[in-house]
């Protein structure tokens, strides 16, 4: 078995700095292994021979010559009661730069190998303390950037998915083990109420991977975040709604059409979410060369955007040109905003999207209107609630997908009566892609992908 294209070899003792690196009021530093307490009392200025397990002890470390390196607190974890599962020391140092490295340089000459990126997480996994869907969790739950996104992060960790995979294969196996009696006493066949009972089940369990395939949709947006576009003729007020929305001055708002030659782009939290917003540059019909390509980019930018905000003037009404524009919207994930509503305006004409608000990105009136109805086109049935299982990872999604063509290639072998031995076969690719998931049947390739993406220290 390789970890990140390296024999691993289990027990081996590592440590790595697991706090970020920079100024900070502590560090730590983390060893495990077989010989996490030896190193540590190479190191410490106690022996941790009879210290009990889970407790914190002040002292010093020092190097091997016997000079003070800095003046720690040290906690003692025995396995398997550990993340890893193995002997565990963490030494909670000065949170310097230098200092940090230096006490890890020390440890590290006391014997322990610097840990690989992800290693504390990968012994995790091998040790049986966690599957591979919460060791994608823990990678998760570090990034994740909303309330939503920590909350399925912290839902996977707690076994939330697994359960629910673990769940999909005890019932496949039960089936599995109904064909496999049919493959043995072929003689018997297979009653015809068994297996319409077994195209049942099949279907049942099919069902519930697909409404899981289906959460991918908010695990995404909760995932990647979103991207919202605000489109429209010059001088509607595009940024002057970006900077209200972000609060700040951003793009540069003039009266002089065409200001907003490229793209401007800022990250914003809306309704919880993070979205990454585009102030494109005013679409009208233009002789500017430069303009040309600031409309050309807006063109790819609206396509591309999983959300769009079409900006008109209240105080002008419609342009042809906003006519065009309209036609040209995708219906699904635009909403028009009628702007400058404090000024004088004629009632608005009727425009031919679903989602229209008006507001002034001036007096900020409407705005609370405006990010209810960004809210209800992002969620197609609401955000998720907290106890809502969502996947996240698209390695998770094709897993199942696979797992789900298989069962439905099963049932129709089953009615087209094709020979158990291929049902079997069926049944086994959909148990293994369940597996996947979780970390059972996976190749060290894929391992080896998925810790490459932690860093050193988790
Ligand atoms: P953009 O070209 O679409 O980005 O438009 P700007 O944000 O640069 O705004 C064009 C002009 O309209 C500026 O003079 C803004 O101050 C003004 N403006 C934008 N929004 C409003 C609004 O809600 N009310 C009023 N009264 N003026 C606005």
């Amino acid at each position: 078995m390789d970890f990140v294209h390296q024999p691993y070899q289990p027990g081996e003792t590592v440590a790595a700095i697991t706090t970020p690196l920079g100024e900070g009021g502590v560090a730590i530093i983390r060893i495990s292994g077989k010989e996490a307490f030896a190193v540590g009392n190479r190191v410490f200025s106690r022996s941790l021979d009879a210290l009990p397990t889970h407790t914190v002890h002040y002292g010093s470390i020092k190097n091997a010559t016997g000079s003070k390196v800095d003046d720690v607190l040290l906690v003692l974890m025995r396995g398997p009661r550990s993340y890893t599962g193995e002997d565990t020391i963490e030494i909670n140092c000065h949170g310097g730069a230098l200092i940090t490295r230096r006490v890890l340089e020390t440890v590290l000459a006391a014997g322990a190998r610097a840990a690989r990126p992800g290693e504390f997480t990968f012994k995790a996994f091998m040790n049986g303390k966690i599957d591979l869907a919460q060791a994608e969790a823990v990678q998760e739950l570090i990034a994740a950037k909303n309330e939503y996104a920590l909350d399925a992060a912290e839902s996977q960790l707690q076994g939330g998915l697994s359960t629910r995979i673990l769940s999909f294969q005890k019932q496949l196996t039960h089936v599995a083990a109904i064909l496999e009696a049919w493959v043995d006493f072929p003689e018997e066949g297979l009653e015809f109420a068994t297996m319409d009972e077994i195209c049942l089940d099949l279907d049942t369990i099919r069902e519930k991977m697909e409404e899981l395939i289906s959460s991918f949709h908010d695990g995404r947006i909760l995932h990647e975040g979103l991207t919202l576009c605000l489109v429209g003729l010059p001088n509607v007020g595009k940024s002057s709604l970006m900077n209200t929305l972000l609060d700040k001055e951003r793009a540069i708002v003039s009266h002089i059409p065409g200001t907003t030659r490229d793209i401007v782009e800022d990250h914003l939290r809306l309704n919880g979410l993070n979205f990454k917003l585009m102030d494109t540059a005013g679409i009208r019909h233009a002789e500017d060369i430069v303009e040309q390509e600031g409309i050309r980019r807006s063109r790819q930018a609206f396509a591309q955007a999983d959300l769009v905000l079409l900006l008109l003037d209240a105080s002008r009404g419609l342009h042809p040109e906003e006519e065009i524009l309209i036609a040209e919207m995708p219906p699904g994930k635009t909403i028009a905003v009628w702007n400058k509503t404090d000024l004088p305006h004629d009632e608005f004409p009727s425009i031919h999207l679903p989602h229209v608000v008006s507001i002034s990105a001036k007096t900020r009136e409407g705005l609370t209107e405006l990010k209810k109805t960004v809210d209800s086109v992002v969620w197609e049935k609401g955000p998720p609630s907290k106890d809502e299982l969502v996947i996240t990872n698209v390695r998770h999604k094709e897993a199942l997908q696979n797992a789900v063509e298989a069962c439905q290639r099963l049932v129709e072998g089953l009615r087209t009566e094709i020979s158990p031995e291929f049902l079997t076969l069926e049944i086994r690719q959909a148990l293994s892609s369940l597996g996947s998931i979780i970390g059972t049947n996976i190749s060290e390739d894929i391992l080896t992908a998925i810790f490459s993406t932690f860093c050193i220290g988790k």
